[in-house]
């Protein structure tokens, strides 16, 4: 839990003005056609997560994936997730400012009317996807779902030097919950070394091996490392669930090889900022069907919002400029990228249970079986049938933990 700014019940966005105190800034305008996707929040660290989700719900934000850290972070998302969608909903009337009834059916700021009072006007659902409408002074107003959560479950290279069998079994415990989409963020970090870059590389590719074992997609962190985090990915095989190169902040010739093993690429903040015209660029060359937005939130806050903490919501702003990067204009145009964006994160993110997940269910916390044969045939560690014992007789036994610091997880 941080609070560095103070919570303001509402829709409004807000920024830092340079001689102190708030102005509220422009949603992007016209209204997003369309829902975007959070593949990257640390829920966990924000102020008020029910105030968050449902600002998320109000600014049409329909899906979130909530990563979490099992060497440093708390998991409470698991135990929670749920009250704090209830609570959202509760909320939701409150920061509308309606007392209308509670329905189903999504909202977004309006393009006129109401600009500047927080105030949302009425969408509708076209099909099977929402679609804005931009209607003011909707009779009857109805409520947008709260985004759905899932959870990404991982050791951040920061916290590599914690990765004990012990903080492998905690890990498989939370893969075995069928909230856990995907095992991440995982990857090098040579731009802080939290950890000594050993602890990092011998992290990284037991949690590949897990994400083979456990037949979910990988999230990966990766700074100043990508040319090495590659050679171990080639290595040790990319997951067949899938791989998410997350927070790209590069150019394109870093990006290639990425792209061309088929990874998805999540962009955040990073895509608006004024001086990133390289990775504006590196976005073009990635396949549509491998895009997804996200935030990193706390971090990363997107254009116009820097300087505030970043929240979820903010997504909007990162998926407004990514369609314009791809010259998508506002209305249908811009409605079918949105779409397929965000069609990427579900396919990626909101999955069944796989295989192993369906067989671990009910299992007693510690009684997780460490490997499924068959998950991923064919590929990781022992380039066989998938057990994570055999990475202890490949890499050796895991080094002992040391005590943990107070480091941050600065990115
Ligand atoms: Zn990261
Ligand atoms: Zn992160």
């Amino acid at each position: 839990m941080r609070q560095s700014e103070p919570l303001f019940r509402d829709t409004l966005f807000r920024g830092k003005r340079k001689r102190g105190g708030y102005q509220v800034v422009d949603p992007p305008q016209p209204a997003l056609e369309a829902l975007v996707a959070d593949t990257h929040a640390h829920l966990e660290m924000l102020a008020d997560v029910p105030l968050a989700l449902a600002r998320c719900a109000a600014h049409g934000l329909g899906f979130l994936c909530c990563v979490v850290d099992v060497c440093e972070g708390d998991l409470v998302v698991y135990d929670r997730a749920e009250a704090w969608r209830t609570e959202a909903q509760g909320l939701l009337g409150e920061i509308l400012g309606d007392r209308g009834p509670c329905h189903t059916g999504p909202y977004n700021v309006s393009q006129e009317g109401d600009k500047g009072t927080g105030r949302l006007s009425h969408f509708d659902t076209f099909g099977d996807k929402y679609v804005f409408q931009n209607v003011t002074n909707a009779p009857s107003p109805c409520h947008p779902p709260i985004p759905s959560i899932r959870v990404a479950a991982g050791c951040h290279p920061h916290h590599a030097r914690h990765y004990s069998k012990d903080a492998q079994a905690r890990l498989l415990d939370c893969a075995s919950n069928h909230l856990t989409c995907a095992i991440g963020e995982v990857g090098l970090d040579f731009h802080y070394d939290f950890s000594p870059r050993e602890a990092q590389r011998e992290a990284f590719r037991r949690q590949v091996g897990v994400a083979h074992a456990t037949g979910l997609p990988l999230i990966l962190h990766l700074r100043e490392a990508h040319e090495e985090a590659l050679a171990i990915m080639d290595e040790e095989g990319f997951p067949e669930a899938g791989t998410l190169l997350h927070c790209f902040n590069l150019g394109a010739d870093v990006l290639a090889p990425w792209v061309e093993r088929g990874c998805y690429i999540a962009f955040g903040g990073p895509l608006t900022f004024k001086k990133s015209d390289d990775v504006r660029s590196a976005a073009l060359q990635v396949p549509r069907n491998r895009i997804v937005t996200e935030t990193d939130a706390p971090y990363m806050t997107p254009e116009p919002m820097r300087g505030m903490e970043c929240s979820p919501e903010h997504t909007i702003f990162t998926a407004e400029r990514l369609a314009a990067v791809f010259s998508c204009e506002p209305g249908e145009d811009r409605r079918q990228f949105l779409a397929e964006v965000y069609q990427n994160a579900l396919d990626l993110l909101d999955r069944e249970p796989t295989a192993w997940q369906g067989k671990t269910q009910g299992k007693a916390p510690g009684a997780v079986p460490d490997g499924t044969p068959g998950a991923a045939a064919g590929t990781g560690c022992d380039r066989g049938p998938y057990n994570l014992s055999q990475c202890d007789k490949l890499y050796g036994p895991l080094s002992h933990p040391v005590p943990k610091g107070e480091e941050g997880h600065g990115d």
